[in-house]
């Protein structure tokens, strides 16, 4: 019998094709006395697992393939720094030396008292770190065992086998990535765990926390996986099927379509040229951003480079970074938005936060103008590499005025001093802020008195407006980017820096999203920077658009004062 199972969706289309079932990882773990003399050689064992276990995720880093997402290699550096924590590497060893018993039992042990711990923590981010200690223990377990973790993700049956696993490792991304699997679906992961992210990155149909989509689903079953609206369904009729084949078509001929695009100019119908600019996080992502022929980069988040090191990288380790990517950016513009952490964006290297409510805490500017070392060395950085590209700064999570006149003494400084060191910047190098905390977007135009720009970071805007956490599922309903109060601030920052000239760009998720566009253009924004592989999507209907024809339109959704109109203009904006 038919059956429709309703997740999360995390996009790339729809695949059609045969379950295929990864068993569960659990294993039943013995439990026996391991006599005094033989306890050393228990010890041994343990310590030959953890080095076997460590050896294949090296092992798995090395083969990572080229082409494969950056944050792989970040969940296995992590797995493998689990690994080596002494959690993992020295406490059970102590357990069997203690109660005498087998190395099993001791990790079983010790991953309970782990698992224990996790269960206290309320933070979505790190409690989702619970799964890595989950999967690096497996791996430990089946070392033991004698069993080889390659065979986790076996190559598919057919050709046209769709993943159905309970959670997928990093490392099982891995081999993942390699394998000819159309689609896959796994039972947990919540919006902001590994499996999601690099499944965004993959950009394969994907559906995740489907909750019992192994027990439900038997092996070599007929599915579908609806990636767009996070719907699996299971043994469908001819009806059905026939409906998701179009759907499948539908798709494939628009990705094909949107290369026909990728070279136009971004213009609308009634000739007004837009800008659209490309989000990276790393410096290796810019080859994205050329390829879909971006105007530049509009946001690049820095602190991607302090969350993936061990250490702080240096003030030169920086400089090669931001002056590599201004190089490969050929002197289209380059906005590098400074230092970015907390929240839940904390380097290896700095103490865990036990701020009450980090989202509220000392993040981003508040942070750097707390760390003035920090900054300024970064500020170094960035004035160097500004002299080979059209390098920008971007201030993140401004809200009080004070910030930018602090931020610009600093800038003022470094550059007295790079000047007696005779070291060659651009002197005109522009500071634009992020506005994104709802008092600046009040009063956006205090601001741009000391702004040469403005970019609206709507991914914080829209949770501190509507007071909904962004990484939290619970509340995801209640995170709505067309809410009347945020369409309103939007509004008012866009046409404010229209008005008194000032260049206003954006670019949180809503720059990105092709069914805003037609909103965004109508509330006057000319400038969007997004996920490079969102660009054409956008462009599509930037050169489909009326701006004239949506204008009205524009004015009957800002006097909307209940939730219907507003809907029925949002469909007649995409008619
Ligand atoms: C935003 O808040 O919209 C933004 C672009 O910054 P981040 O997502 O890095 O917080
Ligand atoms: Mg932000």
């Amino acid at each position: 019998m038919s059956l429709a199972l309703h997740g999360i969706g995390i996009g790339g289309g729809v695949a059609i094709g045969h379950a295929h079932l990864i068993s569960h990882t659990d294993i039943e773990i013995a439990h026996y006395t391991v006599r005094p003399e033989d306890i050393a050689g228990e010890v041994a064992r343990y310590d030959s697992a953890v080095k076997t276990a460590r050896q294949e995720l090296e092992m798995l880093w090395g083969s990572i393939p080229e082409n494969a997402p950056t944050e792989l290699g970040a969940f296995l550096s992590l797995h493998i720094m689990l690994l080596n924590d002494q959690t993992l590497s020295v406490e059970p060893k102590e357990i069997i030396e203690k109660r005498k018993c087998n190395a099993e039992w001791a990790l079983k042990l010790q991953l309970d008292t782990l698992l224990a711990q996790f269960d206290e923590i309320e933070e979505e981010y790190l409690r989702e770190r619970r799964t890595d200690v989950i999967q690096v223990t497996e791996r430990i377990f089946k070392t033991l065992a004698g069993h080889d973790m390659a065979m986790h993700t076996p190559a598919p049956t057919d050709r046209d086998s769709i993943l159905v696993a309970h959670d997928l490792s990093p490392a099982d991304m891995v081999l993942f990535k390699d394998s000819e699997y159309l689609a896959f679906i796994t039972d947990v992961g919540g919006p902001t765990s590994h499996t999601a992210i690099l499944a965004r990155s993959l950009d394969l149909p994907s559906v995740l926390a489907l909750r019992h989509a192994r027990s439900l689903i038997h092996e070599d079953e007929l599915i579908i996986v609806d990636g767009v609206n996070g719907v699996v369904i299971v043994d469908p009729d001819e009806r059905t099927l026939t409906e998701y084949r179009a759907r499948q078509d539908e798709w494939s001929e628009r990705q094909a379509r949107l290369q026909d695009i990728r070279t136009s100019k971004p213009i609308t119908q009634d000739g007004i040229e837009i800008e659209l600019f490309g989000n990276i996080e790393l410096p290796e992502d810019t080859d994205q951003v050329l390829e879909n022929n971006a105007t530049g980069i509009g946001l690049f988040r820095s602190e991607f480079l302090f969350l993936s090191e061990d250490d702080l990288p240096t003030e030169q380790e920086q400089y090669e970074a931001y002056r590599a990517v201004a190089e490969q950016m050929n002197g289209q513009p380059v906005i590098i938005r400074t230092i970015d952490l907390g929240k839940d964006k904390i380097p290896k290297w700095q103490e865990e936060t036990d701020a009450p409510n980090p989202a509220l805490g000392l993040t981003g500017i508040r942070l750097c103008l707390a760390e003035a070392q920090l900054f300024r060395t970064q500020l170094r950085a960035l004035l160097r590499a500004s002299a080979h590209g059209k390098i920008k700064l971007l201030v993140p999570m401004l809200s009080h005025v004070g910030e930018v006149r602090q931020t610009r003494r600093h800038l003022e400084e470094v550059k007295t001093q790079l000047r007696l060191e005779g070291i060659p910047f651009d002197e005109h190098i522009e500071l634009g802020g992020m506005i994104e905390v709802p008092a600046a977007a009040f009063t956006v135009e205090h601001f741009l008195h000391h702004l040469d720009f403005a970019s609206i970071g709507t991914n914080d805007l829209i949770q501190y407006t509507l007071a909904v956490d962004r990484n939290d599922d619970a509340v995801s309903h209640l995170y709505d980017p067309v809410h009347p109060a945020v369409i309103r601030l939007l509004h008012h920052v866009i046409s404010t820096c229209n008005r008194v000239g000032k260049p206003i760009s954006m670019c949180g998720e809503m720059a990105g999203d092709p069914a805003l566009t037609r909103l965004l253009l109508g509330l006057g924004l000319r400038r969007f920077s997004m996920l490079p592989a969102r660009l054409l999507k956008v462009k599509e209907q930037v050169l489909s658009t009326d701006l004239s024809r949506i204008k009205p339109l524009i004015v009957r959704l800002l006097e909307a004062d209940d939730i219907e109109t507003l809907w029925q203009v949002m469909e007649e904006l995409q008619a």
